[in-house]
């Protein structure tokens, strides 16, 4: 029996933030992954867009400098519909002179947290190791890992992914559905520089992103596409060889950074919308995807993940630091308060986005041209939006608004 302040189940990009946010604050913790922990994985073609209030909280934590060198800045952001004229441009000096974000391969901010959590005297790291079951009662949770081993601490914060087996074991339910549609993730390689324009394009299928990524060990410019496809289509796109498959993207994409050519593989993921009912039971808080997962049309699944990092561990370390129980109820309703009305506002954004923009009905792209155009004469309203974009709107815990956990 091993005993910490917290345990954090699942070691992906949210479980590890938060192992680091509750470590930098002096609590002993425990990270436990059923995959191994890894520094040094190959190049596999998948990015995150990490918006400017992440970065503020992955500063906080210690990781963002590990990261920095990696990460391309999102200064511009363009949105089309279709073949539409009208477009809306986004640009980042109308709200300050920071980027909306970066862009960064997956790989590389895995490796620099895994590295880090190794380097981080107060963080155990079992991996791989499958967390099987928890008990959680009488002042204290205990988690049993397969295999044998038990490791027993006043709070687990489950980070083990959309489907969540600690959020299951507890019962609590979930609001979730599907669209019908996968998102096709991939690299290419292009003939002009992307000049930091990350472009948002609504096609009848589903939202179509390019996203500018640094350039290759060669030289060569490079963007992270996501695509989502009605999911037959989707699957049919996936069978094709690379020069039909190259064809099908090239006519979406257009000819404005010159001659494309395909990098690494090309991966696939079912789109879905889940929200638990709760974030938290006994002795247990939800992260990440594990709490709220979204449709990635607007590219905020972990900044949403990271933002409620910050949340619980403001809640968790103020409780810690006046030696208060950092996994009674008060905590965690104070972290639920924080988080779930955040997760469920971004939940309905992207839901109704993406019914909005996936559907050739002509009154309906009327009316979405209209509005388009509308918020581009609204330099108040595109402001708000902006804000949005980069996560800084709202009330934003301290890590967000860039100060100390
Ligand atoms: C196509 C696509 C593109 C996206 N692009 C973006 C983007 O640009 N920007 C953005 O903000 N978000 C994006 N997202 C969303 C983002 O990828 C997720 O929100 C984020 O990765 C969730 O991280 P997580 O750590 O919560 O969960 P996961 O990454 O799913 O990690 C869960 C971890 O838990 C571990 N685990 C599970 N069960 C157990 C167990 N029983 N015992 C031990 N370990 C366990 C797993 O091994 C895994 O490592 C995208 C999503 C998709 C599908």
């Amino acid at each position: 029996m091993s005993r910490f302040d917290v345990i954090v189940v699942g070691g992906g990009l949210v479980g590890a933030a938060a192992a680091r946010a509750f470590a930098s604050a002096g609590l002993e913790t425990a990270l436990v992954d059923r995959a191994p922990v890894e520094t040094g994985a190959a190049f596999d073609g998948r990015t995150t867009a990490i918006s400017h209030a992440s970065v503020q909280v992955l500063r906080g934590v210690g990781l963002w400098p590990a990261i920095a060198a990696y990460a391309e800045p999102m200064a511009d952001i363009r949105i089309t519909d279709g073949e539409a004229p009208v477009f809306l441009h986004y640009d980042h000096r109308e709200v300050g002179d920071e980027p909306f974000g970066y862009i960064v391969e997956n790989r590389l901010i895995r490796g620099a947290a895994a590295a880090l959590l190794e380097d981080t005297p107060n963080i155990s790291v079992l991996s791989p190791a499958v967390a099987e079951k928890s008990e959680r009662g009488g002042g204290l949770a205990r988690l049993f890992l397969a295999g044998g081993g038990v490791l027993e601490a006043p709070l687990i914060t489950a980070a083990d992914g959309r489907g969540s087996p600690l959020r299951r074991e507890a019962g609590i339910g979930v609001v979730e559905w599907t669209y019908g549609q996968k998102a096709l993730v991939l690299t290419v390689g292009h003939e002009e520089p992307h000049g930091n324009v990350a472009h948002e394009r609504f096609l009848a299928g589903g939202p179509f992103a390019i996203l500018p990524m640094t350039d290759g060990a060669e030289g060569e410019h490079r963007s992270s596409i996501v695509w989502s496809e009605r999911s037959d289509l989707a699957d049919a796109l996936l069978r094709l060889d690379d020069a039909r498959f190259l064809q099908e993207l090239a006519w979406r994409f257009g000819d404005f950074l010159g001659e494309l050519r395909l990098i690494g593989p090309r991966w696939c993921w079912p789109v879905g919308l889940v929200v638990a009912e709760r974030f938290h039971a006994e002795r247990l808080a939800l992260a990440g995807d594990a709490a709220c997962g979204i449709h990635p049309i607007a590219g905020q699944g972990f900044n949403l993940g990271i933002r409620g990092v910050a949340a619980l561990g403001e809640c968790v370390v103020d409780a810690f630091r006046l030696g208060l129980d950092i996994g009674g109820p008060a905590v965690l309703a104070d972290y639920e308060r924080r988080q779930r009305a955040q997760s469920v506002l971004l939940a309905g954004i992207t839901d109704g986005l993406n019914r909005l923009f996936s559907n050739d009905i002509p009154p309906v792209r009327a009316a979405r041209q209209l509005g388009l155009a509308a918020v581009g004469r609204m330099p108040g309203l595109k402001r708000a939006f902006m804000r949005h974009a980069m996560g800084v709107a709202g009330a934003p815990p301290r890590l967000v608004r860039g100060e100390p956990l």
